[in-house]
C-alpha cells in the first residue's frame, strides 16, 4: 500500500496518524463509554481543516484529493469509528452541496462546514426503512410565498445530537427532493445504547409542519435520489471503507503485539500455527482492502466511470473484513479482549455497524452482482 502513495500522501498520512495517537486513541474508550463526543474533539478536527478535507479551497476547505481524504479516515478509524462518523457525514453533506447546491447555499454553508463552525447531518433513513430509498415517506409541500412545509420522521441519524444543519430527503408532489433544514426547525431525540458507534451522537428527527424557504431545496425536485444522494453516498462509502481499514489495522497491530508477548505454556502465542493463521488472514485482508480503497479513490480523483463500482467493492470488502478481523482479534486476546480495557472489544462492536451504514452488505451484493452480470451481458 505504502508504495502506491505519493510522497505528499505519505506525509499527510503520518500527520493524521500523529494527530490520532495524541488526540483520539487515548480518549476513544471514554467517549464510547459516555456515548458522547466532547466539543473539544470536534473543535480539534475543525482547527486542522479535517472537517473540510474535500471542500474546495475557494469555499474555505482544504481541497484535498480523495486519496488524502481516505487516509484521514483510515487514521481516525484506527482511533475511533464514532469520530470518523463525523468526518463521513460532514463530507456527505458538503460534497452534495458543492455539486448540487445553489450559489447562495454554497456561500452560506460550505465555509462553515469547512471550518467546523457548522456540523452537517444527513437524513435519509426513516422508521419505515433505510435500504429502499424509493419509499421515502417524508412529505414536502410547497406553500405560498416560496415556503416549504415538511412533515416526517428520520431515524438513526448520525451527529443529530450536535449538528447545525440537516440535509433531509423526502418527496415533493411525489418527486424525490432534498432540502437543507436548520436544527431549530426539528425536534431531535437522542438515540442511546447502540451496539457500536456509541459516541456518534445518533438521534431521531421529527419534522412537524417545519417551514423553511423553498430556496433550501438542494438540486431540482425529482433529482434527489438520482443525483444528490449518490454524491453523498459515494463519499459515505469511501469514508466508511477507509474507516474500516483503520479499524482492521488496529486489530492487526493489537493482535500482533499480544501474540508476540503472551505466553501459552512455554511458547509465545505467535508460535502457534492456528494463531498465525488468524493473523495471516488479517494482514492479507488489510492489504487487499487498502488496495481496493486506494483504487476507488484514484478512480474518483481521475473521474473514471468505474468509480461507483470501485467504491461499492471497497466498502463491501473492507466492512466485512473488519468484522472478521475484529472477531479474530477478540479471539486472540481471550477474556481480555472481551473487556473495555482492550480496544478490540470496541472494534468488535463498531465493525458490525460498518456492514449496515452507507448501504448494507446485502444491498452492496445486490448492486454489485447486477453490475457484474450486466457487464457480461453487454
Ligand atoms: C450507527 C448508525 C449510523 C447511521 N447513520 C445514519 C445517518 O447519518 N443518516 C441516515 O440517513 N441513516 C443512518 N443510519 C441508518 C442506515 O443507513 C440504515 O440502518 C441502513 O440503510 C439500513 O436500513 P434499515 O436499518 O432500515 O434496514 P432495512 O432496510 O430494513 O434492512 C433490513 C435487512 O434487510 C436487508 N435488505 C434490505 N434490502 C435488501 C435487498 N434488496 N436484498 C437483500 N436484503 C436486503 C438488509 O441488508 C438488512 O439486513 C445509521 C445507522 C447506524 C446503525
Amino acid at each position: 500500500m505504502r508504495q502506491l502513495l505519493a510522497e505528499i500522501h505519505r506525509a499527510r498520512h503520518e500527520e493524521f496518524k500523529a494527530f490520532v495517537a495524541e488526540h483520539v486513541q487515548p480518549a476513544a474508550a471514554r467517549w464510547d463509554l459516555e456515548e458522547q463526543l466532547p466539543a473539544s474533539a470536534l473543535a480539534a478536527l475543525g482547527a486542522r481543516g479535517y472537517l473540510g478535507a474535500t471542500i474546495a479551497a475557494e469555499h474555505g476547505g482544504r481541497g484535498w484529493d480523495t486519496v488524502v481524504f481516505g487516509l484521514l479516515n483510515e487514521a481516525v478509524g484506527r482511533g475511533s469509528s464514532a469520530l470518523t462518523g463525523v468526518l463521513t457525514v460532514q463530507a456527505m453533506v458538503a460534497m452534495a452541496l458543492q455539486k448540487w447546491g445553489s450559489a447562495a447555499q454554497k456561500s452560506e454553508w460550505l465555509p462553515r462546514l469547512a471550518s467546523g463552525a457548522a456540523i452537517g447531518a444527513i437524513g435519509l433513513t426513516e422508521p419505515g426503512g433505510g435500504s429502499d430509498l424509493q419509499s421515502l415517506a417524508t412529505a414536502f409541500t410547497e406553500s405560498s410565498a416560496g415556503t416549504l412545509r415538511i412533515n416526517g420522521r428520520k431515524r438513526w441519524i448520525s451527529c443529530a445530537q450536535f449538528a447545525d444543519v440537516f440535509l433531509v430527503f423526502g418527496k415533493l408532489d411525489g418527486r424525490p427532493a432534498a432540502c437543507l433544514v436548520p436544527r431549530n426547525k426539528i425536534c431531535i431525540n437522542p438515540i442511546n445504547d447502540l451496539l457500536g458507534f456509541r459516541a456518534a451522537g445518533l438521534g431521531e428527527l421529527t419534522l412537524r409542519d417545519a417551514e423553511v424557504p423553498a430556496a433550501n431545496l438542494v438540486g431540482k425536485p425529482g433529482f434527489a435520489l438520482s443525483h444528490v444522494a449518490p454524491v453523498a453516498l459515494q463519499y459515505g462509502r469511501i469514508s466508511t471503507a477507509w474507516s474500516a481499514i483503520g479499524l482492521l489495522r488496529g486489530c492487526l497491530e493489537e493482535s500482533v503485539a499480544w501474540a508476540a508477548t503472551r505466553r501459552i505454556g512455554a511458547a509465545a502465542m505467535g508460535e502457534l500455527g492456528m494463531i498465525r493463521s488468524l493473523i495471516a488472514r488479517m494482514g492479507t485482508d488489510l492489504e487487499a482492502g487498502a488496495l481496493l480503497c486506494h483504487a476507488a479513490c484514484a478512480a474518483q480523483d481521475e473521474r473514471r466511470p468505474e468509480v461507483f463500482q470501485k467504491a461499492l467493492m471497497a466498502k463491501y470488502f473492507a466492512s466485512r473484513a473488519a468484522v472478521r478481523a475484529a472477531s479474530d482479534a477478540v479471539q486472540i486476546r481471550g477474556a481480555s479482549g472481551c473487556h473495555g480495557s482492550s480496544p478490540v472489544s470496541r472494534y468488535y462492536r463498531d465493525a458490525k455497524i460498518m456492514e449496515i451504514i452507507e448501504g448494507t452488505t446485502q444491498v452492496h451484493e445486490d448492486i454489485l452482482g447486477r453490475l457484474f452480470v450486466d457487464q457480461h451481458v453487454h
